[in-house]
């Protein structure tokens, strides 16, 4: 059985990386699921029979589409946008859009492939799927902004809805931009559909708790994770890569467990301040001033700053919070930061570390959470946006919160208890990968081919 296991998931790997050549951000998601996958198919051979593989490595639908705009001097763009609608077996799909000039259709389908597994272990119902455009945000004007992302919408409305797909924000798509998406979709649709979009602002029909979420549910997680092991981010010493949405809150709720953050970064370089970080200052520059890291060095003449992004991990520190983006701690970073003394690391962004540093901690027992989830606090309190947006009614603050943390605990059993039974304890990142596709396989069988 074992062996019959190995073969078909060697076949259909071969099979993937054939009709894949290019994607290697995608490979690499892939590459790391069928790793930890194989001792599943050795004891479910109807996942065998079902090719429940083949079918779970093709997206449903991959929509590409042209998104042209105007400048501010009347100067036209072509931009290229993406939807990739992955998997639909537990409900709508559901995940991010993603504005950077890095954007391809490699790393549309790794992050709408990890969501499926992240979106299931949430426990929600809700599909996978992952948008965006290599449009680059950097430097252009309010105006420019809207213009561009009320184009893209003009194209995706004709493919997303309330209970077809419902995208929300992601590296460079906040409130301000789901707001335009969110105007220009009813303008087209000539209604008003609350549940289209996630991530929009409380005013007009957002979660409380939800711009919070995908950072406090890092640590809620980290912290399930560091308290089994005897340990507590109370007193620890954090770094947090990234100085975005989910680094901000991870840096807020590692402070209000009593740990001391002393350093961030944005793409630029990084700020280390040893009193630790004021996260006043951060949000200022970051939220409100569209400001880049190293003015933070203007308020606080004590901090450094380092222009060298990935220098950040050489800093002594007991927990690593990498929430930037993928692929930003390779085995360099790695051995840094275990000669450096790390207890624990925690995935905030998706895939930031790559598939050699998570070996080099697991085998050097570095207690480590994997992105699905780790981060997966934000999507399931967008899919408690979607529940209220449903209902018409609003929860409050507190509430949110509570049942983010029960989602985190619930993530965090599963991920354990799966690890377990396949034979790996405390193995998160095979407990998470596990535990996510157990329940999107079951419902792939039940669903018929
Ligand atoms: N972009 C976030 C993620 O990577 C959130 C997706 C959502 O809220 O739909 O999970």
């Amino acid at each position: 059985k074992k062996s019959r296991a190995n073969d078909y998931v060697h076949e259909v790997y071969e099979l993937v990386k054939k009709r894949n050549p290019d994607e290697k951000e995608f490979l690499q998601a892939t590459r790391e699921i069928f790793d930890s996958l194989r001792p599943v198919f050795a004891e479910h051979p109807e996942y065998i029979r079902n090719g429940i593989l083949e079918r779970i490595t093709e997206p449903e639908r991959i929509i590409s589409f042209r998104v042209a705009w105007e400048d501010d001097k009347g100067k036209v763009h072509v931009n290229r946008g993406y939807r990739v609608q992955f998997n639909s077996d537990l409900g709508p799909y559901k995940g991010g859009l993603r504005f950077h000039p890095s954007v391809n259709s490699s790393i549309m389908k790794f992050l709408a492939f990890e969501q499926i597994f992240k979106n299931a272990l949430t426990g929600q119902p809700i599909g996978a799927g992952k948008g965006g455009s290599d449009f680059d945000p950097k430097g252009k004007s309010e105006r420019e902004i809207m213009r561009f992302t009320q184009s893209f919408m003009t194209e995706l409305s004709k493919y997303i809805g309330p209970d077809i797909d419902v995208p929300a924000g992601d590296i460079g798509v906040g409130k301000r931009e789901i707001g335009y998406m969110f105007g220009q979709y009813n303008r087209l649709k000539s209604g008003y559909e609350a549940g289209v979009l996630t991530g929009k602002d409380p005013s007009h029909g957002g979660s409380l708790g939800r711009k919070e979420a995908t950072g406090y549910g890092t640590v809620y997680f980290v912290e399930e994770m560091l308290n089994e092991n005897g340990l507590s981010f109370k007193g620890s010493t954090v770094i947090v890569s990234g100085s975005g949405n989910v680094s901000t809150y991870a840096i807020e709720k590692a402070h209000q467990l009593g740990a001391k953050v002393i350093a961030c970064s944005d793409s630029g370089g990084y700020i280390l301040d040893r009193n630790g970080i004021d996260l006043e200052t951060v949000k200022r520059l970051k939220e409100v001033e569209n400001k880049r890291i190293w003015e933070y060095t203007k308020d606080h003449p004590d901090a450094e700053y380092h222009e060298d992004c990935s220098e950040i991990w050489s800093i002594p520190c007991d927990i690593a919070l990498p929430c930037a983006t993928q692929n930003e701690i390779d085995e360099l970073a790695a051995h840094m930061l275990i000669a450096n003394g790390v207890k624990a690391i925690g995935e905030g962004a998706n895939m930031p570390c790559n598939i050699e540093a998570i070996n080099i901690f697991l085998e050097n027992n570095i207690l480590f959470a994997p992105a699905k989830a780790a981060n997966a606090g934000g999507v399931a309190v967008s899919a408690m946006e979607m529940s209220q947006n449903s209902m018409r009614l609003a929860w409050t603050e507190e509430e949110v919160d509570e049942r983010l943390k029960k989602v985190m605990e619930n993530i965090y059993a599963s991920c354990k208890n799966a690890a377990e039974s396949f034979g790996k304890p405390g193995n998160l990142v095979m407990g998470a990968n596990i535990a996510g596709f157990l329940k999107v396989a079951n419902a792939m069988v039940a669903h018929g081919i």
